[in-house]
């Protein structure tokens, strides 16, 4: 994992987005998805990754925490297909290489060939409102 270089941008699909704007604790993460990465928070302490992020540590309590790319990799925890909709779609529970579990989409799969514990990485897809989130997709 290596820090990732955070840069502000003067304006973007987010800055509009009533999503990012409700949390602002996610912003950094939003700027780093437009750029296709991902980013986890860490703590500097203990150097343990977690989700959703914290002000504190949930681990240690330290609040010397930081934001650090990811390497897009995981697993599947947990999914299912969702069918009561226009377009089914496959709901998911990914642990990420660096220990998280992050709720998410399998896309670009057959969902009747999908299985526990599969590998997956990140791809990032547009949101209607203008900021990119993060799926995943079997390897
Ligand atoms: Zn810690």
């Amino acid at each position: 994992m290596t820090t990732a270089n955070i840069q502000s941008q003067a304006s973007s699909g987010f800055d509009h987005d009533p999503y990012t704007a409700a949390f602002p604790e996610l912003r950094e993460f939003w700027q780093a998805t437009e750029r296709h990465q991902l980013l986890v928070k860490t703590c500097k302490q203990c150097e343990r990754a977690h989700w959703y992020p914290r002000m504190f540590c949930p681990f240690c309590s330290s609040p010397d925490t930081e934001w650090r790319e990811a390497s897009g990799e995981g697993r599947i925890y947990a999914f299912s297909e969702v069918l009561r909709t226009e377009v089914p779609y496959v709901l998911a529970y990914v642990r990420l290489a660096e220990g998280p579990v992050v709720m998410t989409n399998i896309v670009d799969c057959d969902p009747d060939q999908l299985k526990i514990d599969q590998p997956v990485r990140v791809l990032f897809r547009p949101a209607q409102e203008g900021r990119s989130f993060p799926v995943f997709t079997p390897i």
